[in-house]
């Protein structure tokens, strides 16, 4: 994969005080554990599975887990949980890191692994098993499953329970030996086939896997689970809160139970509800599918929910951040409308993207009464919002473009751009009024406008207090440079296309009208410098970005990052 552009990080960085939050019941333990004197410090960590791109929901994670740390002057690890050697890839180990530190957070030199652990988690296998406390079993997946019963019914004991401890020395020595198949043997815990909790039903600690691990190469060919490996990395790594999301919450008994078994650091496991945001998908198993089948062109697809994919869409750390504050942490599963993500966004633009005028959809406008080769720089200020950001030049000539949709041969009522007759601003230019239009001989199309202005109106003013009522954006068609703009429009269809009472497949909500490439607009020639990742308000059509892959000097590229239209701010007004 090409290399794109990353914003150095130290830029990045939260402000000091950014990430302290109102409190929340995450806090509120933590507060409890440290006046208790359960812990004496606050120590987190991130524990992404190396299978796939990062996304927002990720970013939530990420948020909370480096945020607390840095709010109570703790730390926080970075950990790839990485049990299965089928799934994983370096690409993702790589992306992963790239994503943290864009967002802004360092893990310093704790950056750990799952894999790390093997060797501990084999010896500590083995004492289970010397307890009595875990057994190798010789039924298949499928027997397996059928015994562990249901939520109403209790499971039965496999007939390979109560093997003697020489017996499932031997066979769980033979298993990494590698004597076995796939399928053939597993390690399980000898806790109770009756518990009404499903995870205590004995459950699987190793697999037999025969294939290559990204760091371990081919010594191991058992893997440990998830709950065999979650809890003992977390403790051999000091970690005092072990932050999840609240499908892990049955799963806690276990996480306690391996750890008392151990005698060792026990941090203390605490579930979250996921972040769900509304027309998108989450899962990366999902977005996997949406990526190698094509539907969108890679893993930072600017339509994706992926971190990678919101930066190329033009998505600020600041903003993400932003979010993940206001969205704060819940005990029950919701769904954020993404228009509160949008808004975060647009606020944050707001203040730093400078303006530029560019026109998508040319059509030619001759001033009349304009010198033929005079070119005139007016100026434009880039940013009314912040006049630190000064101004810059814009030239005007006697050919220009504006937007084919501001002109109308036959306006109705309350429009109020240009059309026969009418005058109206160039923004930071002059009053025009159009005086003829030009048309396609065998189309009927319109192709040109003659206009003449008013060199009384210089700056877009006149001086006799005449006003007009429309305001439009041009360039000049001489010095205007051409460009690629690439529209976006959410992923999908439905606010969830995941929704199980639908009964279809999520792709089947996939939104055809989500990308729409306009090849043919021209730039003000301010942007002739303009680099990947740099962000420009374009007046009157929204925020836009160089795009970090595509984009060229010879063949600029824009991805507009978001309207100008706020749902959100309208909604909040309302509320
Ligand atoms: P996915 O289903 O998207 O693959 P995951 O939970 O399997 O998600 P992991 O790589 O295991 O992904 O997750 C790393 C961390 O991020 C975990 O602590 C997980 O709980 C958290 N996380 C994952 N998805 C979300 C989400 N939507 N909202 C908040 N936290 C999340
Ligand atoms: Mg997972």
């Amino acid at each position: 994969m090409k290399d794109e552009k990353i914003i150095p990080e130290e830029k990045n960085k939260p402000k000091e005080n950014e990430t302290k939050g109102p409190s929340n019941f995450i806090r509120n333990i933590i507060d409890e554990d440290l006046e208790t004197g359960r812990y004496k410090k606050v120590h987190t960590r991130f524990p992404p599975e190396p299978n796939g791109y990062l996304h927002i929901g990720h970013a939530k994670s990420i948020c909370l887990n480096f945020g607390l740390a840095e709010d109570y002057g703790g730390l926080c690890n970075l950990r790839f949980d990485d049990t299965n050697p089928v799934k994983e890839e370096v690409e993702y180990v790589e992306s992963i890191k790239r994503d943290i530190k864009w967002l802004g957070y360092d893990w310093g030199d704790r950056l750990y692994y799952a894999s790390d652990y093997f060797d501990q988690l084999y010896v500590w296998a083995i004492k289970l098993i010397k307890d009595g406390k875990a057994y190798v079993d010789d039924l298949s997946p499928e027997e397996i499953r059928a015994y562990r019963g249901t939520l109403t019914e209790p499971g039965k004991e496999s007939p390979y329970r109560n093997r003697s401890v020489e017996e499932n020395l031997e066979l769980f020595e033979r298993m990494r030996k590698g004597e076995f198949k796939e399928g053939e043997k597993v390690l399980r815990a000898k806790i109770d086939m009756a518990s009404p909790n499903i995870n205590m039903r004995d459950p699987v600690m190793y697999r037999i896997i025969h294939a290559t691990h990204h760091r371990t190469g081919d010594k191991w060919c058992i893997y440990p689970t998830y709950d065999w490996a979650h809890g003992q990395s977390d403790s051999i790594e000091g970690i005092t809160h072990s932050i999840c999301t609240l499908e892990f919450e049955d799963h806690r008994p276990l996480y306690d139970w391996f750890i008392e078994q151990l005698g060792i650091h026990h941090p203390r496991q605490i579930e979250f509800a996921r972040l769900n945001l509304s027309y998108t998908v989450m899962s990366k198993r999902k977005l996997q599918e949406l990526v190698k089948g094509g539907y969108v062109s890679g893993w930072d697809d600017p339509r994706m929910p992926t971190l990678a994919g919101l930066r190329r869409r033009g998505y600020t750390p600041e903003s993400i951040r932003d979010f993940c504050e206001r969205i704060g942490v819940a005990k029950a599963d919701s769904m954020v409308d993404i228009a509160l993500l949008e808004h975060c966004l647009r606020e944050d633009l707001n203040k730093r993207a400078p303006r530029a005028m560019v026109v998508m959809d040319p059509l030619r406008v001759v001033i009349e009464n304009y010198p033929d080769d005079k070119t005139e720089e007016l100026e434009a200020v880039n940013n009314p919002e912040d006049p630190s950001m000064g101004t810059r030049k814009i030239p005007f000539s006697k050919v220009l473009y504006i937007e084919k949709n501001d002109f109308r041969e036959d306006p109705p009522k309350k429009f109020f751009r240009l059309a026969p007759g009418k005058e109206v601003r160039l923004m930071h230019a002059y009053y025009i009024t159009c005086v003829d239009v030009v048309k396609d001989e065998k189309t009927g199309e319109v192709v040109e406008l003659r206009c003449t202005y008013d060199p009384e109106t210089r700056g877009g003013w006149s001086k006799d207090g005449r006003k007009v009522k429309g305001t439009l954006h041009w360039v000049s068609a001489e010095h205007s440079i051409p460009a690629e703009v690439r529209l976006y429009d959410h992923l999908f269809t439905r606010e969830n296309p995941d929704d199980p009472r639908e009964g279809k497949d999520f792709k089947e909500f996939l939104n055809p009208d989500s990308l729409k490439v306009l090849k043919n607009c021209r730039v003000e020639p301010s942007l002739a410098n303009a680099k990947p990742g740099d962000h420009f308000q374009f007046l009157r059509h929204g925020y836009f970005v160089v795009d970090n892959r595509d984009s060229t000097p010879d063949h600029l590229v824009f991805n507009r990052t978001v309207s100008l239209k706020d749902t959100w701010s309208k909604i909040e007004k309302k509320k």
